[in-house]
């Protein structure tokens, strides 16, 4: 199943400044359990599976597109799962879009404070974790290790790294960012968006690859994760209407509004080759946008 997904990825030609793009659009993959998170689940549920687990935990916050992608996944495999979730004064409101699909999907939803949240990395929260429940395999937030950036590579396929001279992709922790670097050929370049502020991602990519062909911008952020400006929203819709691809605000608006901006200020040459990877998300799109 995850093969037959892989191979039907479709791709998509535009125009920008002048440019040709090509969008690997695996926001089609499917519409909750979409683009990148499916590749960074693929071997964490085949291992979890070949260990004899039938329950599932993860983290995410309030927006998560993991925590989404999970639940679904989790069913889809049979798993139960268990979500916790940044932020207790969730608990007494009502669930967003990304929770709520989440909860539809089966998952248990258990909201921490963000002081508890914070520790989730740690040896003594992780231990206790595994004494509270046993019986779960864990996945970190937002889905990251190193199985996830072994199915992130699965993203690229032999062509994209052969015909494309810049491949483009939406970061948030990093995960995606490291398997695209890791099958990329080392004259490529990946170029990632980060919808988060600060250099801190690239410390942590550093960790986890060798290969130098690679370079993360914060420059696109908006302010920070989650966070839109009214020329963000502006950019999205008028997108949206010319290419008839659908953005959202937290990943893929960003990276397009980057990416349009540095094609705007002459960055590439007019027949540079140019790989986008629309990562999906679209649950979690505003539908006021
Ligand atoms: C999670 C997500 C990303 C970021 O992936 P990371 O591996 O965490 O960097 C990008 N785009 C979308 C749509 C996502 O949901």
């Amino acid at each position: 199943m995850f093969e037959q997904i892989a191979q039907s990825i479709p791709y998509q030609h535009i125009s920008v400044g002048g440019i040709n793009i090509s969008i690997k659009r695996l926001d089609l993959v499917h519409p909750y359990i979409s683009g990148n998170k499916f590749f960074k689940l693929k071997y964490n549920l085949l291992t979890a599976q070949k260990q004899g687990y039938k329950k599932l935990l993860t983290f995410g916050g309030a927006y998560s597109n993991h925590i989404a992608a999970t639940a679904y996944a989790a069913q889809l495999f049979g798993f139960e799962s268990l979500g916790i979730i940044r932020g207790e004064e969730l608990a007494s409101k009502a669930l967003n879009t990304t929770l709520n699909t989440a909860q539809q999907f089966g998952m248990q939803l258990q909201f921490v404070t963000r002081e508890a949240y914070r520790q989730k990395q740690s040896l003594g929260y992780l231990a206790q974790l595994q004494q509270d429940y046993p019986d779960y395999y864990v996945i970190p937030e937002g889905g990251t290790n190193s199985l996830a950036i072994q199915g992130c590579q699965e993203i690229l396929n032999k062509q994209d790294c052969e015909n494309f001279d810049l491949i483009c992709c939406a970061v948030g922790t990093g995960g995606t960012i490291t398997g695209l670097i890791e099958a990329s050929h080392p004259q490529q370049q990946v170029l990632g968006f980060s919808a988060l502020k600060g250099d801190f991602l690239a410390r942590e990519i550093q960790q986890l690859t060798h290969k130098t062909n690679w370079k993360i911008t914060d420059q696109y952020c908006c302010g920070g994760y989650a966070k839109t400006t009214p020329e963000l929203l502006q950019f999205i819709r008028t997108f949206e209407h010319q290419h008839q691809i659908p953005l959202e605000q937290i990943y893929t608006g960003k990276m397009l509004l980057g990416l349009t901006d540095l094609i705007q200020q002459g960055t590439f040459p007019k027949d540079h080759r140019i790989l986008v990877i629309h990562s999906g998300g679209l649950q979690g799109r505003l539908a006021a946008l």
